[in-house]
């Protein structure tokens, strides 16, 4: 059966927060709060088959440096 495409990966970008806690997936590094930093992160709902299967985080650099593996991210 052919399934359309309604659940595919995909991103956002958004500011870290304070207390983020999460770890880049491209780096292997915490993506922190850095006071007065103002940095962001790319947050990618991944899905296989069709089906989420996991949440990853980046930097908002490393997500462009690994090519933007789950497409644009959008606001
Ligand atoms: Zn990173």
């Amino acid at each position: 059966m052919a399934k359309t495409l309604m659940t595919q990966s995909r991103s956002v970008i958004r500011p870290i927060e304070p207390g983020n806690s999460a770890i880049c997936t491209h780096c292997g590094t915490p993506v922190k709060f850095v006071a007065r930093a103002q940095l962001r992160q790319v947050i990618a709902n991944v899905y296989v088959d069709g089906t989420w299967n996991r949440v990853e985080h980046f930097h908002a650099d490393c997500y462009v440096e690994a090519n933007q593996p789950y497409g644009d991210p959008s606001d």
